[in-house]
């Protein structure tokens, strides 16, 4: 997760890009670097990237999981974030990287869609979300000497990155607010964030265990829509992680 309560360790020595500040970049088969950056990266991904990428391969989270990321923990907070785990060969090449490009172009990860640029985001002393864009530009990526011309607004609307950005600032907000509040989360919560955030096709097996859905009293369309939509899913599977880790039952009343 590069949202984080303070701004990406990347992001500090680079510039701030403005709104409407222009930049040439593109990136395409015609592209001499074409996908060279591809391989042998630290590439994080999110809970909506995994949800999306595992629905396009048509896997279980348990599946996908196992054969693509690998876990770690975001810094000392304890919570979980996953990274796309890159091939073992020499060049470390993104599983899903071949002659023709991304085979997963459509579902690519957030990181893979916003670069060039570089998104940090923190919340404030109201709890609203300020981010911080940067233009990452590194020697090898001939994407910059191609004419077409963007700013950041338009970069990120084309890259589809609404969802992706909605999802990430939320999970950063929980996890802001749960270090100022409870410190980092404790060893008897982790898998149940890591199940929350990453395996929502898990969550109505959970939930039915410990009859948690019905406690919760959910209007009938609202608890419709949590159980057949997985991105609802992960959308309350948020409002639940609010209501259980900080006791903030708000969300729940939508
Ligand atoms: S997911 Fe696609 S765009 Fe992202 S690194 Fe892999 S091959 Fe490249
Ligand atoms: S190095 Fe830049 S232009 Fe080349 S494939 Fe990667 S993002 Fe595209």
């Amino acid at each position: 997760m590069s949202d984080s309560d303070s701004e990406a360790p990347c992001l500090e020595d680079l510039p701030p890009l403005m709104a409407g500040e222009a930049f040439r970049f593109g990136c395409h088969p015609e592209v001499a670097c074409f996908n060279a950056c591809c391989r042998d990266l630290d590439l994080e991904l999110h809970p909506y990237d995994v949800l999306v990428l595992r629905t396009a391969l048509g896997l279980s989270s348990t599946d996908f999981l196992e054969r693509y990321a690998v876990t770690a923990e975001l810094g000392e907070t304890g919570f979980p974030v996953l990274q796309l785990a890159m091939g073992e060969g020499p060049e470390h090449l993104c599983p899903f990287v071949g002659e023709a490009g991304c085979s997963v172009y459509p579902h690519r990860p957030a990181a893979c869609r916003s670069y060039p640029i570089a998104r940090g985001a923190g919340l404030d002393e109201h709890d609203q979300v300020q981010e911080r864009l940067c233009l990452v530009r590194e020697a090898h990526c001939r994407g910059f000497e191609q004419l077409s011309q963007w700013t950041v607004q338009s970069w990120l609307e084309d890259q589809r990155l609404g969802e992706h950005t909605k999802v990430d600032d939320r999970y950063m907000s929980l996890v802001a607010r749960h270090l100022r509040q409870h410190g980092p989360l404790p060893a008897d919560r982790k898998l149940l964030v890591a199940v929350a955030l990453y395996q929502v096709d898990r969550l109505p097996e959970l939930w039915a265990r410990r009859d948690s859905l019905a406690e919760l009293a959910l209007s009938p369309a609202r608890e419709a829509a949590v159980r057949s939509d997985e991105r609802v899913r992960l959308d309350f599977a948020l409002d639940w992680l609010e209501l259980t880790l900080l006791g903030d039952a708000a969300a729940l009343q939508r």
